[in-house]
């Protein structure tokens, strides 16, 4: 049984999906103790308690100590079962970390899954559905996973109520990615105003066009369950996308929640590197799986690290992360045989 401290390292909801996915894939069991032990509600929260749900029907396991506020759990899966799911995060939680943790498993089985997720699709500490769509999945079709993934709905924080399908079929063929420059980039950005008077986009897309040489501003005003304010600046370079965003929030004015992004885009356009703090946390896990490969980054993030030394509890992969020229490379071993 592999035993991992969960208050180690970042000590968030990643240790917990990349765990599940590991064991699911790897066949072995694990315990996960101290579950969010430094955080202000620490053991499991209802997002977390979903990915463990959606792990356990897609893999039949056996598990104790899922309920909310467990800070311990048992897991212990009996296989993976490809199929058709419907998985429900519940108010305020993020549908992407759902489908992040059952993702992987479902890649590497036989037949094809598709798995319908309700739940936000633009929560904070959460890759909003522009990021899944635009900067991960590209890369991901880059390393030979066919993964069709589209909202029906879109769902803001707290209300949520979105509706995200994805198609995944079973990896073929696995190919090293290898991302180590950018190219010419061009910008945009898209202000989501749910339920919010226009003016609210309009604001924050003056605040980009000051700051940043963009080419396209857009504003989309969907239909949803409760209000919402995202706002994502997307950086569409030859060989990589990366989208950066900052959410708007009662009290928080549009000026604010734009120079957020604005800072945040500017940050990665400064570095030369092509993979942004949150890709590069989230490339490890199908490069270990997938056929490994290299890419230049930003000054690795503790979700970096800590997805890092989780991986290497359930597998012998090489990862490496080394300083270059004032980025860092990180390098990761693929799987024997893919
Ligand atoms: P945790 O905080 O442990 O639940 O993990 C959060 C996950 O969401 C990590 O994989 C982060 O990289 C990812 N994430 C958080 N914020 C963003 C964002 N703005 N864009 C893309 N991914 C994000």
């Amino acid at each position: 049984m592999i035993e991992i401290d969960g208050s180690e390292g970042e000590g968030g909801g990643q240790v917990l999906r990349t765990s599940l996915a590991l064991s699911i894939v790897t066949g072995q069991p694990f315990r996960l103790f101290n579950i969010r032990a430094g955080r202000d509600k620490p053991g499991l929260g209802k997002q977390h308690l979903a990915c463990v749900r959606a792990a356990q029907q897609i893999s039949n396991a056996e598990v104790t100590g899922d309920e909310v506020g467990s800070r311990d759990l048992l897991f212990a899966p009996q296989g993976t079962f490809p199929g058709k799911y419907r998985f429900s995060v519940g108010s305020a939680g993020s549908a992407a970390l759902v489908l992040q943790t059952v993702l992987y498993p479902l890649l590497l089985a036989d037949t094809e899954s598709f798995v319908s997720i309700e739940g936000g699709t633009h929560n904070a500490s959460a890759p909003p559905l522009d990021f899944v769509q635009h900067a991960f999945l590209p890369l991901l079709r880059r390393m030979g996973a066919d993964v069709l993934h589209s909202a029906e709905r879109l769902g803001f924080f707290p209300a949520g109520g979105g509706l995200t399908h994805t198609r995944i079929t079973p990896w073929g063929r696995r190919e090293p990615l290898m991302l180590h420059d950018r190219g010419a980039v061009e910008l945009r950005a898209v202000a989501y105003v749910a339920s919010l008077p226009d003016h609210v986009a309009q604001r924050e897309l003056n605040i980009v066009r000051r700051h940043l040489n963009v080419d396209r501003l857009s504003i989309e005003a969907p239909r949803t369950m409760g209000p919402g304010n995202a706002l994502c600046v997307y950086a569409d370079s030859d060989h990589v996308t990366e989208v950066v965003t900052a959410f708007g929030k009662r009290g928080k004015a549009a000026e604010s929640v734009a120079k957020e992004a604005v800072r945040e885009m500017k940050d990665y356009l400064k570095s030369e590197a092509p993979v942004g703090e949150h890709l590069a946390d989230q490339l490890l896990l199908p490069m270990a799986l997938g056929a490994g490969g290299s890419f230049r980054t930003l000054p690795p993030s503790l979700h970096t690290t800590t997805n890092i030394s989780v991986i290497r509890r359930f597998m012998e992969r090489r990862i490496d992360v080394r300083e270059d020229d004032g980025a860092y490379i990180v390098e990761v071993a693929g799987s024997a045989g893919s």
